[in-house]
């Protein structure tokens, strides 16, 4: 099974998020978390909330997300965490 075969899901771009900040993805990984991003709002709300998580906080920390952008982010996932 290869998660990078095709577009990534909203789930796998998420999971790549902070490898994506750090620097950690390959070319091809990062071409197609960039693709993404381009075209789903909800995952380019989630990269500008780590981003600004980063900014405050100095470092990656993804529970420092305030209870409102979390729930604006499963709003727009479409809830597919409580699966
Ligand atoms: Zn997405």
């Amino acid at each position: 099974m290869s998660v990078y075969a095709e577009q990534l899901s909203c789930q796998e771009l998420v999971e790549l998020v902070t490898d994506y900040l750090e620097g950690a993805l390959s070319e091809e990984e990062t071409a197609r978390f960039e693709s993404h991003i381009g075209l789903c709002d909800g995952c380019n709300v989630y990269l500008e909330q780590i981003r600004r998580t980063i900014a405050l906080c100095g470092r990656l920390s993804v529970d420092a997300l305030s209870p409102e952008a979390e729930r604006a982010l499963l709003d727009a996932f479409g809830g597919w965490r409580s699966s």
